[in-house]
């Protein structure tokens, strides 16, 4: 055991219960112990014209262990979350083999803890092998503490699995079902939206039907069930109109949006640069456009990422054969700062949101709360170039963003800055 040190991050705009206040807040022995003007301290960290809140939550990113640890692994994945202000993820369950038993669950936890950067979540599968076909023993897992399980990567399509899933997840208070909405039949040979430049470069199509018609099958049996229901990477403005009719008609709906479908189009997919290709694809300026209206005014309930690392060597083929998805924990605070330009709404959309959507633990900054905090400079500008995660699949890459992630502390250690 190492002497105990007090950390103080300084004069930073601090998110207390109270709103925002200029303040120093103090940690030791991994919890804030003093948040007050002026706390002296031996370790100092300055935030002065910088916001402190709450460490952020993704709610879905891939870290390909076990199975494909040459694009990710829980380390390189963690420290990548590090340097986004993340201190939680939710580990998607298409991992080789899949989440979707006990065992496999169980070793990413001990991975995630044994690394000790960040809390690794993990999803698990809807079905086993996400074959669509046989449901997992949802009850069981549900026992060991998981709370969100999806198939993603894939869509459970089959009427009477999703049925039967909701079903059985309605029964299970805080569980949630996860949907990658996409009618596989509508895709088959699409590689970019459906549209006038996928037209015009006589490349198969993603129609936004695939998402929207998937969207509305589910919502049909989320009002017969009453099971919670979270779409992920929502991209198309007519999967966000049934979201906005579902919220309101009271059913238990949620949505996520990723930092590349606010920021991109369709437009820069002309370039055939195989780091804008991923499913969902992106759409055209007015889904985009929808997707911050919807994430301004809170149908869209959070940020998440979708970080899919791949090589530089996979992704170096001709834009049909490259590997879907890209990376994004280390630009995600910047982007949708850049989009939305409104830090409580940051806040809650990588932060409160996620959280109570995964029904994580609640972190706030008040003494005796565990030290999960990020450092958030809102006026530095930056280009990213190079990344802490083992890919640089990313669109951002080389894009000026606004502000930036400083600091991050996880349980009352400094994991980035
Ligand atoms: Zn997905």
């Amino acid at each position: 055991m190492g002497v105990e040190r007090m950390i103080v991050v300084a004069g930073g705009e601090v998110l207390t219960a109270n709103g925002w206040v200029t303040t120093d807040v103090a940690i030791e022995g991994g919890i804030i112990t003093e948040i007050a003007p002026d706390i002296r301290g031996a370790e100092r960290i300055d935030a002065s014209g910088c916001f402190v809140g709450p460490g952020l939550v993704d709610l879905h990113v891939h870290f390909r262990e076990p199975g494909q640890v040459w694009k990710e692994d829980i380390e390189s994945g963690s420290r990548a979350a590090s340097a986004g202000g993340f201190t939680a993820v939710v580990a998607m369950p298409n991992t080789e083999p899949a989440m979707d038993n006990e065992s496999v669950i169980a070793e990413v936890s001990r991975r995630g803890r044994e690394v000790g950067i960040a809390d690794i979540v993990p999803a698990a599968a809807l079905t086993i092998g996400r074959n669509g076909k046989e449901v997992v023993d949802l009850e069981s897992l549900y026992e060991l503490g998981i709370r969100v399980f999806s198939d993603d990567g894939d869509s459970v399509e089959d009427e009477a699995v999703t049925r039967e899933i909701m079903t059985r997840l309605a029964d299970l208070p805080e569980a949630v079902m996860a949907q990658h909405a996409e009618i596989k039949e509508m895709t088959v040979g699409g590689h970019m939206h459906g549209g006038g430049i996928s037209r015009s470069l006589g490349m198969g199509a993603l129609p936004s039907e695939a998402e929207v018609e998937q969207v509305r099958r589910d919502l049909e049996l989320v009002a017969a069930t009453g099971a919670p229901y979270h779409c992920q990477h929502v991209s198309a403005a007519g999967t966000l109109e049934l979201i906005r009719e579902a919220k309101q008609s009271g059913l238990p709906v949620t949505a996520e949006v990723t930092p590349h479908h606010l920021f991109f189009t369709d437009e820069q997919v002309a370039s055939l640069d195989t780091d804008y290709k991923m499913y969902p694809p992106l759409r055209t300026p007015e889904d985009r456009d929808a997707l911050v209206d919807g994430l301004t005014a809170g149908v869209i309930d959070c940020v998440a990422t979708d970080h899919a690392p791949h090589t530089v060597a996979e992704k170096s083929v001709p834009f049909e054969d490259a590997p879907r998805g890209v990376i994004g924990l280390e630009t995600a605070a910047s982007a949708t700062w850049s989009v939305l330009s409104d830090i409580d709404r940051l806040f809650e959309t990588l932060g409160t949101a996620p959280r109570k959507i995964a029904a994580l633990p609640e972190r706030t900054i008040a003494v005796g709360a565990t030290a999960d905090i990020v450092v958030f400079d809102p006026n530095q500008s930056w280009v990213p170039q190079q990344y802490h995660s083992k890919a640089s699949n990313s669109p951002f890459t080389g894009q000026e963003l606004k502000g930036r992630v400083l600091t991050t502390i996880y349980r009352g250690e400094v994991t980035y800055g």
